[in-house]
């Protein structure tokens, strides 16, 4: 079956914010990848060189001075932490889905919006109480930043900040991160 994506109007000026960006050249994709859930397709943003500089420098510059390290999660999330890390001079964590990381590793159980899974981080990282930005490209339900966060500070770090690209506000994500610094670029 092939899904058609229902892009969003073409941008207008050559001066646009991060959030222009992203609604833009965000996708849709309807019954993916199951009934019901409609898709939301970042791709085109991160392939798109302006477009990803743009909202790696927003999230950079929203949460200047307060991280040593910024944890991605798997596998979207990657990209982001790594551009993050990279401009901001901080430290990268990677949380990996189950069974992937070696040695000694914490492991977070968690419902997504479609089925269920496991989230994991190798111990002994970085030094403890470290300042974590958490980075991830869709907040939905917010099980899977909520189960990240609890590895974080499972680590025995202090976790100081949520970065999104986009976030499902119907979906009400952020009430399940508590009183975290969340930041979302666009919210639909
Ligand atoms: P959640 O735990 O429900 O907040 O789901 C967040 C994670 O699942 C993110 O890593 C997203 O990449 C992915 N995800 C959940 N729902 C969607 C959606 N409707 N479109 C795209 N990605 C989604």
């Amino acid at each position: 079956m092939v899904n058609s994506p229902e892009t969003s109007s073409a941008p207008a000026a050559s001066t646009r914010t991060a959030a222009d960006e992203v609604n833009a050249l965000l996708a849709s994709y309807p019954d993916f990848p199951q009934d019901g859930i409609l898709f939301r397709d970042l791709n085109p943003v991160f392939a798109n060189a302006q477009a990803f500089k743009s909202i790696i420098d927003a999230l950079v510059t929203r949460f200047s001075g307060t991280f040593d390290a910024v944890a991605g999660i798997e596998a979207r999330g990657f990209l982001l932490a790594a551009a993050i890390g990279y401009a901001a001079d901080a430290a990268v964590l990677a949380v990996r889905k189950g069974g992937k990381l070696p040695g000694t590793v914490l492991t977070e159980e968690y419902d997504l919006e479609y089925g269920s899974a496991r989230l994991e981080l190798e111990v002994g990282q970085l030094p403890a109480g470290s300042r974590v930005l958490i980075v991830d490209d869709v907040l939905a339900t917010g099980g899977t930043i909520a189960a990240t966060a609890r590895l974080i500070e499972r680590a025995g770090y202090v976790l100081t900040g949520v970065g999104v690209v986009l976030e499902l506000a119907e979906l009400d994500g952020r009430s399940r991160l508590g009183d975290a610094d969340v930041h979302t670029i666009v919210s639909v």
